[in-house]
């Protein structure tokens, strides 16, 4: 099922009841402090449905300088981040700029034990030389620096409290997040099978359609590893059209 502009505004519609429950959700993960290095947002981390939703209403709610900023940032990151080590598109110098809405992914970094944390890592170097495999399967070399890159564990961040937090508890926080995301059902399911539960390649398929977004990205790949050129790319963001105006 591929996601329209119109489902998307009736998804916002009902999912207020679910996404109120999210931010309780999140409240009770305790406020953390770092020294704010910001690794932690050098990727835009997976996420459910429902965190998906949270993050386009706030791009809805904001000023439309603002969301064309953030819109065309976010559709760059679905091109770029197979070649290149980007920072998350929310990331602005070293400030979050939907902090309130932030992902349980970015909220829970830091706080698994290291134990916990490498095995994150682990599968998710896996996942990314599956990628790359598909990638060569269609005569597309990704640059290694990308596919090795990992997210450091982060030994700098401690809850305000000193209050501890295990990995049961965040492994049972994310259980319920992604009970509410289920309340979506299909459309739950769509976004992490067809869309990778990345809010980049939805914000793509939404502005430039499903199939243009994914041959798009081939054409923009392939081109800036075998050429260098990213004229296309440039020329596609520059005349992207503000999505929720
Ligand atoms: S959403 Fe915010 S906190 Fe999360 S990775 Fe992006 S910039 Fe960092």
């Amino acid at each position: 099922m591929i996601f329209s502009l119109h489902v998307i505004k009736e998804l916002l519609q009902i999912s207020v009841p679910q996404r109120r429950e999210l931010e309780r959700t999140y409240a009770l993960i305790p406020a953390t402090r770092c020294q704010r290095r910001t690794h932690c947002c050098s990727m835009l981390p997976e996420m459910t449905l429902v965190e998906a939703l949270a993050a386009i209403q706030r791009l809805v709610n904001m000023d439309p300088h603002m969301r064309i900023l953030l819109i065309k940032r976010t559709v760059s990151y679905f091109f770029l981040n197979p070649v290149e080590i980007t920072s998350c598109p929310f990331l602005d110098n070293r400030d979050c700029l939907i902090y309130r809405d932030r992902f349980f992914g970015c909220r829970a970094y830091g706080l698994w034990s290291q134990e916990y944390y490498e095995k994150l890592t682990a599968s998710n170097r896996q996942a990314k030389k599956y990628i790359q495999k598909q990638w060569e399967n269609l005569g597309v070399f990704l640059p290694q620096a990308v596919i090795d890159f990992q997210v450091p564990y982060c030994l700098n961040v401690e809850t305000e409290s000193h209050a501890l937090i295990s990995d049961e508890m965040l492994l049972n926080i994310s259980d319920t997040i992604e009970k509410l995301s289920e309340h979506f059902s299909q459309w739950h399911q769509s976004f992490r099978q067809m869309y990778f539960s990345d809010l980049s390649f939805l914000l793509a398929s939404l502005v430039l359609g499903f199939t243009e977004s994914v041959r798009m990205k081939f054409d923009v790949v392939s081109n800036i590893v075998n050429t260098g050129n990213r004229a296309r790319l440039d020329r596609a963001i520059g005349e992207l059209p503000d999505l929720f105006a």
